[in-house]
């Protein structure tokens, strides 16, 4: 006995749930790229994290909470959602997203 049921979809269906995927898949997409271009770009400005208080080793983002990274900031999931908030908080705003870390940084 098979066991195989198939769910129909039309091929309208189908196609619809295609483009749609591939949509949300462009727009992660283009945010990765966003934020990899960033971190580059903080990179060459920046040896530690451009919010981590040196004097206390605290972070500025978390308003005060302990850097446990000693600011190292290129994989740090703090820094990374500030700046999933950011092209966000910009994408919705319809601006124009920054090429550069420190137009960013003035944007904030
Ligand atoms: S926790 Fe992350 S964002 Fe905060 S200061 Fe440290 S490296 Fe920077």
């Amino acid at each position: 006995m098979s066991t195989n049921k198939s769910v129909k979809m039309s091929e309208d269906e189908i196609n619809k749930a295609l483009a749609k995927a591939e949509k949300e898949a462009e727009k992660k997409d283009h945010k990765k790229q966003w934020i990899e271009r960033m971190i580059k770009s903080a990179k060459t400005y920046y040896k530690l994290c451009p919010y981590y208080d040196k004097k206390n080793t605290k972070c500025f983002l978390t308003l005060g909470d302990k850097c446990q990274r000693d600011g190292k900031y290129e994989t740090c999931p703090i820094f990374i959602s500030f700046l999933d908030n950011k092209y966000q908080e910009i994408v919705n705003k319809k601006k124009m997203l920054p090429m550069d870390f420190q137009d960013l940084a003035l944007m904030t």
